[in-house]
């Protein structure tokens, strides 16, 4: 018999959910806690010893030895340094764990080692943790222990930013301020903020971790540097949705289990399109959790791999010749008093609040496009974007046929007085039911698509923080929000003013929406024509940050200055570069070392048996014809393999951080393909039993 799961029991065991803050917490100070989290301000620090008393005491229960400020640097992943409760003894020798209202709510970790982009020099090593009282504290378990995790913001000594959680949670209030003035305008006098919501899809791939340990570009890049392709690939789209071999399937479970006991609302499950390729959804969050519950996601995937024997690979370009992953970030605007200001109702046409908002997210997304791609770029994500991977590297957005006619209702004539509805979908089965059609279809090839009352950014990369991609979004929709508020809120007669600013802000802008397929090379054309900017890489990307606009807008609602988004672009040029030199590192180490040398002692395996054929008279001409072939690609690597060596040596003097970017992205990357390419043909005619690493037909199908 298999014991019964009690998922409602586990659910956020490992959470000090507000629930456990009403059981443990004397009244007032549980009144204080809830009002700073719906309503901001500060926690007094008598109430903050309170609350540390009560979640130490909690913690300790559950075997819990030391604290933690987790935070978000910017180097895309997590932080933690870690305090044991332990305090000094008393005169008779004892000792009683002790955790504070100020360690809470104040933390001071050595910020030297983490990239500062130029905002501190080396000598000014303070940085600040602070607590994030919205998104609620929770325990890791490992090797170490027990540890209390403490959600926090992570700023320098003047307070600059230096995390990805600051800015996100000025750009969640600057979007909620801004919201507000609108729903305002349309009667909503009981709102009291607006909450971003995000929900974010992850793909992943998941490899034998035996077979990992053997490749060097696994282990040091995340990716395979090298591999031909296998023969079979994801043409027969046979593992999209297909059965959840056992030893995945106890991963996924696993996995779950952890999930939601860290109060991870893991809900959806399946097989990707490429072979070993999976994806798991949770439901939606308020944006700040969402963003501090996919680091969880992400670290997890990666833990619980470990102990099914398998590695969990989130980079964006595994392998070569299949997809890759990414993350599909949904993301809404709703009220606290539950209105989803992107839900359109069964007739949009007559929704006007809805139709405002929509005018100015299409406006926001037109005038920023080339931000918002920035926020979804990192380095493993160039091979997607506007590589040979889709979602394209042009901003887009589909709005599907219901919307899109009354978009177009609106140019054309300023009025929209009907709304084109889904109807019934006709199974032709007597035994099936019919079913309601949503009134549009999917559109997969959309970066950026309208998906019922949500939009889905399709662009952002699998192993990166959803933090940029969303303080982006709230930004850009903030100011378009502001700029509407500022018109409406002074115009004489309200209903004509909205629905002439909705006109003019879809007539402007409407060249951001396309419905069609965003894959094709029409498009690509198309999108020139239409003049939206089609941003080919992350360094490219990199350089939107400080633009004259950029500054306007992140300036304008505190969310940024100019310092920090200069600090920003000089840690992604130099994250870029650090990141590519691994990479051709290694690629030179494995040439260097394991292929090259296999190759060289098949090739006098091939020479000995044609001396050894042609002394017993025997013809041979195959394998002299092989020798030859074999040969002549070593020669071809080994060049490549030279003149990869001489680039790496020369972006390595560059002293300018973004010229050094732009080497290794131009001259450095190009010789990395060049090393690759005769290396995958020798893997395709070298014996196999020769070939020194795990091939892609090893890595992703005998998973
Ligand atoms: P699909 O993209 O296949 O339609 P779902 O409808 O299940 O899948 O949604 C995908 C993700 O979008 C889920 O994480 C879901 O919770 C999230 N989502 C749904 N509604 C919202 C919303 N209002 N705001 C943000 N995310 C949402
Ligand atoms: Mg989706």
């Amino acid at each position: 018999m298999c014991d019964v799961l009690n998922v409602e029991e586990i659910f956020a065991s490992k959470v000090f959910t507000v629930a456990k803050m009403r059981e443990r917490l004397p009244k007032n100070v549980y009144k204080e806690v809830k009002k700073v989290m719906e309503q901001g301000g500060e926690l007094s620090l008598a109430a903050a010893d309170v609350v540390a008393k009560a979640m130490k005491d909690w913690a300790v229960e559950n075997g819990a030895t030391h604290y933690t400020h987790w935070f978000q640097p910017l180097t895309g992943i997590t932080a933690e340094k870690h305090d044991a409760f332990v305090t000094h003894p008393d005169s008779d020798g004892k000792m009683i764990m002790e955790f504070s209202g100020k360690e809470l709510i104040k933390g001071e970790p050595d910020a030297s080692s983490f990239p500062s982009g130029g905002l501190r020099a080396t000598f000014e090593a303070r940085g600040y943790t602070a607590w994030d009282i919205t998104s609620p504290a929770f325990l890791k378990e490992d090797a170490t222990g027990v540890i209390l995790c403490i959600p926090t913001a992570f700023c320098s000594y003047k307070g600059e930013a230096l995390d990805k959680k600051t800015p996100l949670l000025r750009s969640m209030e600057a979007v909620s301020q801004q919201a507000l003035r609108i729903v305002r305008l349309f009667g909503n006098t009981e709102a009291k903020k607006v909450v971003a919501s995000v929900g974010p899809e992850q793909e992943y791939f998941l490899v034998d971790r035996e077979k990992y340990l053997k490749r060097e570009d696994l282990i040091f890049a995340g990716r395979t540097l090298f591999g031909a392709p296998a023969p079979k690939g994801q043409e027969l789209e046979d593992h999209y949705f297909g059965t959840i071999r056992e030893r995945i399937g106890a991963y996924m479970k696993d996995l779950n289990i952890e999930l939601w006991k860290l109060g991870v609302t893991a809900k959806t499950q399946h097989n990707e399109v490429a072979p070993a390729q999976h994806e798991l959804a949770p439901i939606y969050e308020t944006a700040n959790i969402a963003v501090d519950h996919n680091q969880l996601v992400m670290e997890t995937m990666k833990k619980v791999a470990g102990r099914h024997g398998l590695t969990c690979l989130l980079h964006e370009k595994p392998f070569a010749g299949v997809n890759g992953s990414g993350k599909h970030n949904n993301w809404s605007l709703g009220t606290d008093n539950g209105v989803n200001l992107l839900d359109p109702g069964d007739t949009p046409n007559e929704n006007v609040q809805f139709l405002l908002v929509l005018a100015c997210i299409i406006k926001a997304v037109d005038i920023h496009a080339d931000l918002l791609r920035q926020s979804a770029s990192d380095v493993g994500n160039d091979h997607r974007l506007g590589a040979n991977e889709a979602p394209p590297a042009i901003i887009s957005i589909f709005l599907g046929e219901q919307l899109e006619d009354v978009v177009k209702q609106l140019i054309e004539t300023g009025m929209a007085d009907h709304s084109i509805h889904g109807g019934k979908l006709l199974t032709g089965v007597s035994t099936l039911p019919d079913l309601e059609k949503d009134a549009t279809d999917r559109n997969r090839t959309s970066p950026f698509a309208f998906t019922g009352n949500k939009f889905e950014f399709r662009m952002v990369g699998s192993a990166d923080s959803i933090g940029s991609p969303n303080t982006t979004l709230n930004a850009i929709v903030a100011e378009a929000f502001c700029e509407a508020a500022d018109v409406l809120e002074k115009a004489e007669d309200f209903d004509v003013a909205v629905h002439d600013l909705i006109k003019k802000y879809l007539t402007e802008h409407q060249r951001i929406i396309f419905n069609g397929n965003g894959y094709s090379d029409e498009w690509v054309e198309e999108a020139a024509r239409r003049g939206l900017p089609n941003i080919k890489s992350m360094v490219e990307a990199s350089t939107t940050l400080t633009t004259e606009k950029s500054i306007k807008l992140f300036e304008k609602f505190g969310i940024f200055t100019k310092a920090e988004l200069e600090s920003r672009e000089e840690i992604l040029y130099e994250n870029y570069s650090k990141t590519i030199n691994i990479e051709a590192l290694t690629m030179i180490d494995m040439a260097k070392k394991q292929i090259l040398p296999a190759v060289i002692k098949y090739t006098k395996f091939l020479a000995d048996t044609v001396v050894t054929v042609k002394s017993a008279g025997a013809d041979a001409s195959v394998q002299s014809e092989e020798l030859a072939a074999v040969s002549a690609k070593l020669a071809e690597a080994k060049k490549a393999l030279a003149a990869l060596e001489e680039k790496t040596a020369k972006a390595g003097e560059i002293a300018s951080e973004k010229e050094k970017a732009f080497f290794f992205k131009d001259e450095v990357f190009a010789a990395m393909a060049a090393l690759r390419t005769p290396v995958d043909e020798l893997e395709m005619i070298v014996d196999k039993t020769v070939w020194p690493i795990p091939t892609y037909g090893d890595l992703i199908f005998e998973v």
